[in-house]
């Protein structure tokens, strides 16, 4: 199977709390392997153009505020089935249900401050990485 292409940020709650390191060695020994990472404050702007697609949901002006609250750090990975086993490997957006031994169970606060971010499929994956990574620019 050829690997694929997914994105995630290590959320603001996540890096105050030092979980920065433990969610990187949880997403290597999952067997992803990091194609570029950056450690970024969010303006407002930024963080409310990346999640653009909740912009009619009732925690989007949470969500934007949260988002640019503290640094993130926005990775790009490979693996095979990349984006969907990487939905695994972090559990339900609510950390309440997700799965014991998931990121989101072990590391999350809420169903906001919920620790990381995974792209939902390939075509987003590739535009989320072009927001942070030129390389990864769609053409
Ligand atoms: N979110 C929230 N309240 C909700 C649902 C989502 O604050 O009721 C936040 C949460 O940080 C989530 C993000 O909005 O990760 C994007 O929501 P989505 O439904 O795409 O969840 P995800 O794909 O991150 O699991
Ligand atoms: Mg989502």
């Amino acid at each position: 199977m050829n690997k694929t292409t997914t994105f995630t940020m290590i959320k603001p709650d996540a890096v105050i709390n030092n979980y920065t390191g433990k969610i990187i060695d949880h997403v290597l020994n999952a067997g992803f392997s990091i194609q570029a990472m950056k450690y970024i404050w969010l303006t407002a702007e930024q963080a409310g153009s990346f999640y653009a697609v909740h912009a009619a949901r009732p925690f989007y002006n949470d969500l934007v505020s949260y988002m640019s609250s503290g640094p993130i750090v926005a990775i790009v990975l490979e693996k095979e089935n990349a984006v969907e086993d990487f939905r695994k490997t972090i559990g339900a957006t609510d950390p309440q249900k997700a799965e014991p031994g998931t990121i989101r169970n072990l590391y999350a606060k809420s169903i906001e401050a919920n620790a990381v971010h995974g792209s939902d499929s390939d075509e987003n994956a590739q535009i989320e990485a072009g927001f942070f990574f030129s390389q990864f620019e769609r053409f």
